[in-house]
């Protein structure tokens, strides 16, 4: 029997690591959505900074973007002013997180931005990337859940077609809305807007 070596074993262990990460995901996935189905999903407000949530975010999730050579950056663009919001800060989080994922996963080159945008008497959050842009017929599909562009057979990327149906029914229960604006081939940004 050829013992693995000491490398095959870090191998191992990082695809052991992964697929036990993406199993936790799944699972919480279910778990929040049958709380949203059920009713039972509380929002709980308290005052944040936003943009200290966007630098937060960018700190995270930099060095998966680094393994992929994409760039994860705040938008150099972005409101310069401080915005606090009363909100619920873990589940705005929540829903950037699944963005910033999807926009790591569904990019091959270039960059993605996070920023905030004042309009109105409302603060607009937003993830853009230059990834692979979805056609204006999916628009609606994307936010149902269990619902994919591709279907299982052409399907090259992982997930459970979750994340965006739990984000949506999250904005809404924190009374804010959530859209993307996207075309095939051309990137895409999704954005949610909460009252401030
Ligand atoms: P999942 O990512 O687990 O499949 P989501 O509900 O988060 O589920 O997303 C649903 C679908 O929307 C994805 O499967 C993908 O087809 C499309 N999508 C989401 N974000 C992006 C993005 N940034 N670029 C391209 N397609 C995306």
């Amino acid at each position: 029997m050829i013992l693995p070596g000491f490398e095959q074993h870090i191998e191992f262990s990082k695809i052991i690591q992964e697929n036990g990460n993406n199993l936790l995901n799944i699972i919480s996935d279910i778990m929040d959505f049958s709380k949203i189905e059920s009713g039972q999903i509380r929002i709980k407000k308290n005052q944040f900074l936003a943009n200290e949530l966007l630098k937060t975010l960018v700190k995270e999730y930099s060095q998966k973007a680094v393994e992929k050579n994409i760039c994860l950056r705040i938008d150099p663009n972005n409101l310069t002013e401080e915005v606090y919001v009363d909100n619920d800060n873990n589940r705005v989080k929540q829903v950037l997180v699944n963005f910033v994922s999807n926009a790591l996963k569904f990019t091959e080159v270039g960059f993605i931005n996070i920023g905030l945008r004042k309009e109105n008497d409302n603060i607009k959050f937003y993830v853009s990337d230059t990834g692979i842009g979805i056609d204006k017929e999916h628009h609606h599909l994307i936010f149902e859940r269990f619902r994919q562009v591709e279907t299982a057979n052409t399907r090259r990327y992982g997930g459970n077609g979750l994340g965006l149906a739990i984000s949506k029914n999250l904005i809404e229960l924190m009374g804010g809305e959530i859209g993307v604006e996207s075309a095939k081939g051309k990137g895409s940004t999704f954005y949610f807007s909460l009252p401030l």
